[in-house]
């Protein structure tokens, strides 16, 4: 049984795990290595670390670089998934699966042999699919402003703006994700041109953000798909869980089962080193240490979150 503990307490525990993180970084502990498949992206500080709690009940807590923005990545493809649901439906499911992949986020090779349909929309492949059902249902032209408003609307915040040299460096070396459109293409799952998709995709993983924003803007899935701050339905209950099943299962590619064996949380990673977890009925939190571990997933993230769950009691299986 998990210690009760006082959500008061919040903010001092941040303090300490940020304290403890800079203490790690001083000593060359729980290193990992900034992505560097992005250009633009290998030259963040690796000692970077913020992390930003939101409460269903409105309260906020912060610690040491969380309102600084950096480069969302993967953590989008939630933000996707829930936009494209609200568009296309449950038929979304016919063109991409829901089982964990068990290979890392770009690989081609599982998805030449099932035939064009991605195993989850938390991996590449899968999320350039459920951008294509967004550039052919949006009804704004770019599609990328449907979703970059969607995302500053959840985060309360009408400043949040898409990094143009990330989206250019993502798109000049985006070979691997080029390749998994145009495999899917020539099977029939991806409907609008190649090029659209793909700069589509480039410029979401390219939103920059704060964790202070992005916990706010996760707040819908803590509270079973209503902002509790706006009073807004953002999906149906049974969409947010089921979000979330597919985050716990996906959302750390092929070392999702380790951390949902250290930290027990629905959560996503992004290989800007930011992970969005989320407390069911009580908060989200998110965090950003851009050195990762071979699998992309941020190393200091992951140790924060292991030690928030264990300290708070908030894994979903305590
Ligand atoms: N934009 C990155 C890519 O497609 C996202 C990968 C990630 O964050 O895991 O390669």
């Amino acid at each position: 049984m998990a210690q009760p503990f006082d959500d008061a307490e919040l903010g001092a525990l941040l303090h300490r795990i940020a304290d403890e993180a800079r203490q790690d970084f001083a000593k060359g502990q729980n290193l990992g290595k900034v992505a560097d498949y992005i250009p633009a992206l290998a030259a963040i500080d690796p000692n970077k670390f913020g992390i930003a709690v939101t409460m269903v009940d409105g309260r906020q807590f912060c610690a040491r670089d969380a309102l600084e923005p950096f480069s969302l990545q993967s953590i989008s493809k939630v933000f996707t998934l829930t936009l494209a649901l609200e568009l296309v439906g449950d038929e979304l499911w016919s063109r991409v699966g829901r089982e964990p992949s068990g290979t890392p986020f770009n690989s081609l090779v599982q998805l030449e042999y099932e035939k064009g349909i991605p195993r989850n929309p938390l991996i590449n492949a899968g999320a350039l699919v459920v951008t294509d059902a967004i550039v052919a249902a949006a009804a704004v032209s770019p599609p990328i402003k449907a979703i970059a408003d969607f995302i500053r609307v959840r985060a309360a915040n009408p400043t949040i703006r898409i990094d143009d040299v990330v989206a250019q460096s993502e798109k000049a070396w985006g070979y691997r994700n080029a390749a998994l459109a145009n495999l899917m293409k020539a099977f029939g799952n991806i409907k609008s041109p190649v090029a659209d998709v793909l700069d589509t995709y480039f410029a979401q993983c390219s939103i920059a953000m704060s964790c202070a924003d992005l916990s706010r803007a996760m707040l819908y899935l803590a509270n079973a798909g209503i902002d509790p701050q706006s009073g807004q339905r953002v999906v149906s209950e049974q969409r947010a869980r089921r979000i979330k099943a597919i985050m716990l299962t996906c959302g750390h590619y092929d070392a999702s089962g380790d951390f949902a064996f250290r930290v027990g949380l629905p959560a996503k990673s992004g290989v800007g080193g930011g992970i969005a977890a989320i407390v069911p009925g009580r908060m989200s939190i998110a965090v950003w240490s851009p050195a990762l571990s071979a699998q992309g997933n941020s190393v200091a993230g992951t140790i924060a979150l292991e030690k928030l769950a264990a300290a708070a009691g908030c894994s979903i299986f305590d």
